[in-house]
């Protein structure tokens, strides 16, 4: 379906519990942390229910994210049912890697397409600077893991960040010339506490860019119609590729394509409106499906033509990033 600006609506993000076993500092706050309470949760019965209605208006990628989504139990079996869904094309999933490790196997064999594994830097002591618990090895092993069980390309997600690993954007670039994977710049956005050192750390798509073409020339590659905001590139004669997402200073918001749910039911249209359509309410009401469509629908055409923020113009939504999924 599309949208009142005739953007294609073709992917969604589910957001499965706002819970994680990490503390990344753009994305929650260190401690007193007010989680959802488990009955406002969808079932997966429920998630599952809402694909196959989103499906039926032109969903044909889902993404599965969090909070950490493979903290909640019984993931994997809701992967391969959504894997299952007639008319979905892609089923990916994003993840800390902290479980990785030992959800490698059975990921690789629940029909999934891909993994998206977030890690900000190469370097122990950072890595535990950055999500505030000291897991580096155990998620290195984790993407590891997934390689060998058969997920890849994985594609690695890093926040940029001035003066937290902006020295270590040429490490990752590096790492795609000799490996298969595929590196994912991410422009830092508003988190969790509207602290200051956001805006002074932000590093913009264009200069994370002018950086990696002093290491040789760069090709654009071309993207595909479910891909999403990113902009990709491969270091001449590297087995992997880089990927800028220019969330804050590139406007993407013309040829966006996404939905997204709440862990606690709720459909947005856009990361940064605090516009949703409660879906949970009209589950928990008994509305059938014609119901529920329509309230799809309804988002669908309310989605917002841009988030209207740029590097200096950054505002937060009421809810966090854990919460929306990213
Ligand atoms: N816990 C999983 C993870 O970290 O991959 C999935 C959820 S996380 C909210 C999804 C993505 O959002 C991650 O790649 C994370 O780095 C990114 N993210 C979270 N907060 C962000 C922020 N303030 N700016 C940019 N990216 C952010
Ligand atoms: Fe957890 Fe992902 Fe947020 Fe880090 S970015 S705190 S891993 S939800």
């Amino acid at each position: 379906m599309k949208d009142q600006y005739h953007r294609t609506i073709n992917y969604l993000r589910i957001s499965i519990t706002d819970r994680c076993n990490l503390r990344c500092i753009y994305c929650m706050p260190e401690s007193g942390v007010s989680f959802m309470p488990h009955s406002e949760i969808l079932t997966y019965e429920q998630m599952i229910r809402l694909v196959k209605l989103c499906v039926g208006q032109g969903i044909r990628k889902v993404r599965v994210t969090g909070g950490e989504p493979l903290v909640r139990k019984g993931v994997v079996s809701f992967l391969k049912n959504l894997c299952d869904i007639q008319g979905l094309e892609e089923v990916t999933l994003t993840t800390n890697g902290v479980l990785l490790r030992e959800l490698a196997q059975d990921l690789g064999q629940c029909g999934i397409s891909r993994i998206n594994v977030s890690m900000d830097t190469l370097k122990p002591e950072r890595f535990k600077r950055i999500t505030r618990r000291d897991l580096f090895t155990q998620v290195w092993e984790g993407i590891e893991a997934a390689v060998s069980a058969g997920l890849h390309p994985i594609k690695i997600n890093v926040v940029a960040m001035k003066g937290v690993n902006d020295d270590e954007v040429l490490d990752f670039a590096r790492l795609t010339q000799n490996k298969p994977y595929h590196i994912r710049f991410i422009e830092l956005m508003p988190g969790a506490e509207t602290n200051s050192w956001e805006s002074q750390a932000f590093l913009s798509s264009k200069e994370i860019l002018d950086q990696i073409s002093t290491l040789g020339p760069i090709q654009r590659v071309s993207s595909s119609a479910l891909d999403g905001p990113s902009q990709r590139y491969i270091l001449e004669g590297a087995q992997g590729e880089i990927g800028v997402i220019g969330a804050m200073s590139h406007h993407f918001c013309g040829t966006c394509n996404r939905l997204r749910l709440t862990a606690d039911g709720h459909l947005r249209g856009c990361l940064f409106s605090d516009r949703e359509t409660d879906l949970k309410t009209a589950l928990r009401q008994g509305q059938d499906d014609h119901q529920l469509t329509e309230l799809i629908q309804k988002t669908i055409l309310e989605k917002p033509k841009d988030h209207g923020m740029g590097p200096t113009n950054r505002r937060k939504c009421t809810r966090t990033m854990n919460g929306i999924g990213g």
